[in-house]
């Protein structure tokens, strides 16, 4: 049996999301934006699940535009909130060479870095923040780079490759203080991390997620648009998602993101034992593997301990930033990594090289080179990310097979 040890690439659908979905497909058809019942059925479950996204996010269900994944999310939040500056120019309603100013960081996702070097070409100044050697992006350094006509400040909850948690709440505050809206991916945070945005993240204004990453299906995602916040749509074509996001939902995908959240909640709340407990079942159901996520943590705290011990001249990247409990960036000297990922793949074990969405690439990351990582470094490393579904049997299995595969590489060249 294959061991996924890529979570943060894709995770499977867990059985309660896909027995949720299925009506929605041949069944339950109607089309939401109908008046007749079978529509207004679907509309309901479409609300329906609105509601499980917001009550993970802490948030109104207003606020939750459905969308096609995080890549969608990402780019609606910047050209949402800078294209209609952009547009004011282009129409003369504000002078030609009047600024407007967006930060990042060098460590986004590719869906917010090219949304933002498009945004660069027609205009906007784009300042793109370097990253500590931990991945982490400092508070002060945004501080710093805000400027008097800074519109919008868009830095990642959780790396991808990392996993280094970056101190949102902190830009926020700093940000909002200064006026500018907040954006930020968290894409590889939501279900790993509580999300709270009416609490710790009350000055973040848009929020990505994405099904897949959650066990929903692959191709849906949500933006969280804070109330008041005006955002220009993406696509043309209906009223949908109150004016921000034409076109009919992917209903039976919405369904599945809206049930994926209510289990993530759940689970984030460290529920599953307590409601068993409470109809005297065993802990095996109705999640899956880890049933808490100090057990994931503790699982991979041990996979990351066992993997150095085993490996000489490995070390983890990012090691002393705050990480999502999920993720192990390996460095491993005199390695190439991409050889590596192959040879596991071989032995039915799949990890990444890079991000899942650059691989094919030969270009070393731009996250680990950010960081300072030497494009040789940066070859050397391997990300190793379990899933709430992760099992001992199957940690154990790849520690006696990651580390030959080393050695056996090590030999040969
Ligand atoms: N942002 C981050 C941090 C990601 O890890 C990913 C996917 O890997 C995305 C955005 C894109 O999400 P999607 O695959 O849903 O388009």
């Amino acid at each position: 049996m294959r061991i996924d040890l890529d979570a943060n690439a894709t995770t499977p659908v867990l059985p309660q999301v896909l027995e949720a979905m299925q009506p929605f497909w041949s069944e339950r058809y109607g089309n939401p934006s109908s008046t007749h019942l079978a529509g207004q059925r679907t509309r309901g479950a479409v609300e329906h699940a609105r509601i499980s996204v917001a009550s993970l996010l802490h948030c109104s269900p207003k606020e939750i535009v459905f969308t096609s994944g995080g890549t969608e999310s990402d780019n609606l939040a910047l050209c949402g909130i800078l294209q209609p500056w952009l547009d004011r120019k282009a129409s003369g309603d504000i002078a030609k060479d009047e600024p407007a100013h967006l930060i990042t960081s060098q460590i986004e996702h590719h869906a917010v870095l090219f949304a933002a070097e498009s945004l660069e070409r027609r205009g906007i100044e784009v300042t793109y923040l370097a990253p500590d050697s931990n991945g982490v992006v400092n508070p002060a350094d945004v501080e710093a780079a805000l400027r008097p006509h800074t519109k919008l400040v868009s830095v990642m909850l959780a790396n991808n490759e990392t996993g280094a948690i970056q101190p949102v709440g902190k830009i926020a505050r700093i940000a909002k203080a200064h006026g500018a809206f907040v954006h930020t991916d968290a894409v590889q945070a939501a279900a790993k991390l509580p999300l709270d945005l009416s609490g710790e993240f009350k000055n973040v204004d848009l929020l990505s997620i994405s099904g897949h990453k959650i066990y929903g299906p692959q191709g849906t995602g949500a933006l969280f648009v804070r109330q008041g916040v005006q955002l220009a749509p993406l696509f043309l074509g209906g009223p949908h998602e109150r004016q921000r996001r034409a076109g009919t939902e992917n209903v039976p995908g919405i369904v599945g993101l809206g049930r994926a959240a209510e289990l993530a909640s759940t689970w984030l709340e460290g529920q599953d034992h307590q409601l068993l407990a409470r109809h005297g079942q065993s802990p095996a159901a109705p999640i899956p593997g880890s049933q808490s996520p100090a057990e994931l943590a503790a699982r991979r705290n041990h996979f990351e301990r066992r993997l150095l011990a085993l490996i000489p001249g490995a070390s983890i990247n990012a090691a002393d930033a705050p990480r999502i409990s999920n993720t192990i960036h390996l460095r491993i000297d005199g390695i190439d990594a991409e050889t590596l990922v192959i040879t596991l793949d071989l032995q039915e074990i799949s990890t990444s090289f890079g991000s899942a969405c650059m691989s094919g690439a030969a270009e070393p990351s731009h996250v680990l080179v950010a960081m300072g990582l030497t494009p040789q470094q940066a070859r050397s490393s391997l990300r190793l990310s379990l899933s709430r579904l992760t099992t001992d049997e199957e940690i154990e299995r790849a520690l006696e097979i990651i580390p030959a595969a080393v050695a056996q590489l090590r030999s040969v060249s």
